[in-house]
């Protein structure tokens, strides 16, 4: 499996999931942009690619997701400084939760901005220079929650069911061009984003997960690598599901 060479764009690359996904794929020698708001946290992952003396590198780019020029101005330079775009997944994502009759006018939109316009954005922008190379590799982090509901989050599962839908569209789109598109979908995953989760609910979802453990991020970036990789060619349209057998 060559992936040597290749260059990747992770969004939310700075902490959590997205920063196992961008060390999984520095390990293997890809080249990989990640993208964050702020910089300085992208800069201690790139210091710790380079301390594990990792094949590949990253390479930190400020980024907001819901800045539709910035989005496309990142894989307009990564096309431009590296001559190619591999690999593009779309990890940033966030929550406000709150419950469906008191959720604010805001709270849907900005998570819809910041979980799937943004995708789109990226997939439109991106596709264009993969199309032209005819190979191609998307992933759009979904959620358990986008394929089942949670309460308190119809705007967030509302966000991640959608992901899934435009995953399979642009998979029947792409497929003939040699580029897969597939979507994960983790369940509960230790990061920032279930620490801040009341222990009452953590204690109340251990019982369904039949693994008894939150997963972990590393655990998300091996599946995400097998998707990415130049192997996984005739899997595309699929949701990956990684949750300890909660959704089944
Ligand atoms: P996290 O909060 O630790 O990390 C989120 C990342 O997204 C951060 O790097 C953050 O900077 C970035 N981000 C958020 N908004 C952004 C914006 N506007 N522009 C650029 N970057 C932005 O969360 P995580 O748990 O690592 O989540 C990563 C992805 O996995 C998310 O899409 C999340 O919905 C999904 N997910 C997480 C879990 C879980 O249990 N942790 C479960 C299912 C799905």
């Amino acid at each position: 499996m060559d992936w040597q060479g290749q260059v990747a764009i992770v969004t939310g690359g700075s902490r959590g999931i997205g920063r196992c996904i961008s060390l999984a794929f520095a390990e293997r020698g890809v080249t990989v942009i990640a993208c964050a708001r702020s910089l300085d946290k992208l800069q201690e992952v790139e210091k710790e690619a380079k301390q594990r003396e990792f094949a590949g590198q990253i390479i930190p780019m400020t980024l907001d997701v819901t800045d539709a020029a910035g989005c496309e101005k990142v894989v307009e330079d990564t096309a431009e400084k590296h001559g190619r775009l591999d690999i593009l997944v779309n990890n940033a994502g966030i929550t406000r939760d709150g419950l469906l009759a008191t959720m604010s006018d805001d709270d849907f939109d900005t998570v819809i901005d910041a979980n799937l316009r943004s995708a789109f954005r990226l997939m439109r922008s991106a596709t264009k220079h993969m199309m032209r190379a005819r190979y191609g590799r998307i992933i759009n982090v979904s959620s358990v929650a986008g394929l089942m509901g949670n309460p308190g989050q119809a705007n967030y599962s509302a966000s991640k069911a959608a992901l899934v839908g435009m995953t399979k569209s642009a998979a029947k789109e792409l497929a003939r061009r040699k580029i897969t598109c597939n979507a994960i979908a983790p369940g509960f995953i230790e990061t920032d984003m279930t620490d801040v989760l009341p222990d009452k609910v953590k204690e109340g979802v251990l019982p369904l997960i039949p693994m008894r453990r939150f997963g972990i991020g590393d655990e998300i970036a091996e599946a995400v690598c097998f998707l990415a990789s130049p192997v996984a060619s005739y899997i595309t349209g699929q949701v990956l599901v990684v949750d300890g057998g909660l959704h089944m």
